[in-house]
């Protein structure tokens, strides 16, 4: 068996050498975890090993491993005296009655593809006397089955987005099609790419739109590659 410690580093050995043939400095990309399928010991042990972003796609797995890693980092840093920053991205579809639960614990709402959820999202947070970072979800594939907003309605959904007080849009989202055809993969996140820097050249893109969230364990290089920001790898570390 290979050890957690072995395959984090080896996916971050990957990402080196992606970054090393783009041309592209590796300290302008995240690595979001994704523990859906993990334990907390196993998250615990990624934290000690350094990683501090992790992603869920379930409110309710969110909020319960979120809570229970929360409560043993806290006590670790009595005991330590280090402070530790753990960040946890929603990356899975957001029904808007969950909105509310999911703001004190996220960082990041990876998957707004509707007016009505981002709208939520904007209430709810001024409520709260928060802004929230949420990143556009794009399907670049054209899968009829993804969630996402098709291509052509993207730049739309971005700019009205933009008007609302509560919500910073901080980039886009995608996935790319389950496919063993690295062509098709790399046509979507070229895709992607090019959606992101139509957002990003127009008047009401904020200075924090900066963010292109693509490449999962079978795609990330390829991900890289093409210009992601952020990366969200769960298999490669925890299977
Ligand atoms: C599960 C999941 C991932 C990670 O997938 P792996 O193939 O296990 O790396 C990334 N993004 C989303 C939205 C997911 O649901």
């Amino acid at each position: 068996m290979i050890s957690l410690k072995d395959k984090i580093e080896q996916v971050k050995e990957n990402i080196a050498e992606a970054c090393n043939k783009s041309k592209r400095d590796m300290a302008e990309i995240t690595t979001v975890v994704v523990t859906k399928t993990t334990t907390v010991e196993n998250i615990i042990e990624a934290i000690k090993l350094g990683c501090t972003d992790f992603g869920e796609n379930r409110v309710q797995q969110l909020k319960e491993v979120a809570e229970q890693i929360d409560k043993i980092v806290s006590n670790q840093m009595l005991l330590s005296g280090k402070t530790q920053n753990i960040n946890w991205h929603l990356i899975g579809h957001l029904q808007r009655n969950k909105v509310k639960q999911v703001l004190p614990i996220v960082k990041m709402i990876q998957s707004v593809d509707t007016l009505r959820l981002a709208e939520e999202i904007s209430q709810q947070s001024k409520k709260a006397g928060i802004t929230t970072k949420i990143l556009l979800q794009v399907n670049c594939s054209g899968e009829p089955q993804k969630f996402g907003i098709p291509v052509g309605a993207a730049t739309h959904l971005a700019e009205q987005f933009s008007t609302m007080p509560n919500i910073e849009l901080a980039g886009i989202m995608t996935m790319a099609p389950l496919t063993k055809d690295e062509n098709i993969i790399r046509r979507c996140f070229v895709r992607a790419r090019e959606i992101f820097e139509d957002i990003k050249n127009e008047r009401f893109a904020s200075k924090e739109f900066h963010h292109i969230s693509m490449g999962m364990s079978n795609d990330y290089k390829i991900a890289v590659e093409e210009g992601a920001t952020i990366l969200r790898i769960g298999s490669a570390i925890f299977a």
